[in-house]
């Protein structure tokens, strides 16, 4: 129990937070993209339940660790999306949904990755969505809009990160390469070869990989939900922490900045689909341990543990058994036996979707279900939307995922709000050098202030 060991080891010697003024030399960023309190805190249940293990992002980082809050909107909005809030993050000023950390009278303040470099630090973009895709890009990039990801894979080309791993091979790659859609013809994985980069495709080629520079990408555009992934075709979010690691670690003086964020619990958000969440959540708090586990080696390091909005009005409630009666004699709350059900859930609601294609069949739903979603029961209602892809209210967008999802909530009293995000305000958990300032309720802009600031030195 390695876990275990670890809450020992941070039990034995305190986090005692460092003083505002201390400068970390190396900077860990752990991003679970649409990950708030309601989904810190059903990982830290699931996996007390299932796995027997403590979740370590809240165990650990935000137990024994700084806590703070902070508040999401954009300059143009409510609710934002993951370009405005990485944005945010990331310079330290307010931008418009959508934007990649340009500001709305155009100007193009610093990135978090920018300034690493300038301050002579090595840098790393690690996610499981494109390599190019909202949140990596917001923390090095700019352009007018996050859509913009053949000029955003140019930015990265120039900007040459020193670790970059993720998804999203297309556009590195011509049109004319098997899965390119670059529309110029340039290869851009050549450019970085070329630059000194260890080109790596595979798992076994990740693990292999000993260099100091690494491009990394395993897939065409998106990684799969660890809930399908093949092990053979995708590394865990663990083994990307690690390699990650190993190779910023080499030949650093001044030491590093990386981000590392795992995409599908935002995903798995947007599909009302809880159990994809669950797998994404562990496989993300195992990447965590990791990062721990190198502080521990290098107190020098600041490890910080956030996301950049809530997805989904995540919200596991209590369920009438069914509609005969309102009493509370026929109501349930949501417990260990629900949590049960979904750990037996083998497939997400994007492969069920997949495998549906666009004209649905009832005989394929009803294997897909019967084999993957064993003990739960499609309601016919349900079952007219999945069939008709058809959508019945106006906060969901997501056919037939949130179908899918209702009738999950419906056995579970897992239930979701909507398909998009909402404004409860981000946890921030920091351990190591500089953490104290993240403490206390923060606008999203304030981290970018204070992560320049440890990263400048003053
Ligand atoms: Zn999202």
């Amino acid at each position: 129990m390695a876990v275990l060991l670890v809450l020992a080891a941070w039990g034995a010697t305190g986090l005692s937070s460092a003083a505002a003024a201390d400068q970390p030399r190396n900077i860990i960023i752990m991003f679970a993209d649409g990950a708030a309190s309601t989904q810190w805190d059903f990982g830290r249940y699931s996996s007390k339940v299932l796995r027997q293990q403590p979740f370590v992002t809240t165990d650990v980082v935000f137990r024994q660790g700084v806590v703070g809050l902070l508040a999401t909107s954009p300059s143009d909005a409510y609710v934002t999306d993951s370009a405005a809030a990485a944005s945010a993050m990331s310079t330290g000023f307010k931008v418009k949904n959508g934007a990649i950390s340009i500001t709305p009278d155009g100007a193009s303040p610093r990135t978090v990755m920018e300034a690493a470099k300038a301050a002579g630090k090595r840098i790393g973009l690690v996610t499981t969505a494109t390599v190019y895709d909202a949140t990596p890009a917001a923390f090095a990039l700019h352009t007018a809009s996050r859509r913009d990801s053949q000029a955003l894979v140019d930015q990265l080309r120039a900007l040459e990160p020193d670790v970059v791993m993720g998804g999203g091979a297309d556009y590195f790659l011509p049109a004319s390469a098997p899965g390119g859609k670059r529309k110029d013809g340039q290869d851009v994985i050549a450019a970085f070869r070329a630059r000194g980069h260890t080109v790596v495709r595979t798992p076994g080629e990740l693990a292999a990989a000993s260099g100091p520079k690494l491009l990394a990408l395993f897939s065409d555009d998106d990684m799969d939900f660890e809930i399908d992934r093949d092990p053979a075709r995708e590394p865990t979010t663990a083994e990307m922490a690690t390699a990650a690691l190993t190779a910023l670690a080499q030949q650093s003086p001044n030491g590093f900045v990386l981000l590392v964020e795992n995409e599908n619990v935002d995903t798995a958000g947007h599909h009302s689909d809880a159990a994809s969440l669950m797998r994404a959540l562990w496989a993300f708090d195992d990447a965590v341990k990791v990062a721990l586990e190198f502080q521990k080696r290098h107190p020098d390091t600041l490890v910080i543990v956030t996301g950049d909005h809530e997805t989904g009005g995540f919200s596991p409630t209590y369920a009438l058994k069914d509609l005969s009666s309102s009493a509370s004699s026929n109501r349930f709350y949501s417990g260990d036996e629900h949590v049960r059900m979904l750990e037996r859930i083998t497939m997400s609601f994007n492969a069920v979707k997949e495998k549906l294609g666009t004209q649905p069949s009832a005989a394929v739903l009803d294997q897909l279900l019967a084999k993957h979603f064993p003990g739960f029961r499609l309601d016919p209602d349900l079952r007219e939307l999945i069939l008709g892809g058809k959508i019945d209210e106006r906060n969901v967008s997501y056919v037939p995922q949130s179908a899918l999802g209702r009738m999950v909530a419906r056995q579970t009293g897992y239930y979701w709000g909507t398909s998009g995000h909402t404004p409860q305000p981000v946890v921030v958990g920091a351990v190591g050098p500089g953490a104290g300032v993240f403490q206390g309720y923060q606008d999203n802009t304030d981290f970018g202030k204070h992560l320049h600031q440890l990263i400048r030195g003053k």
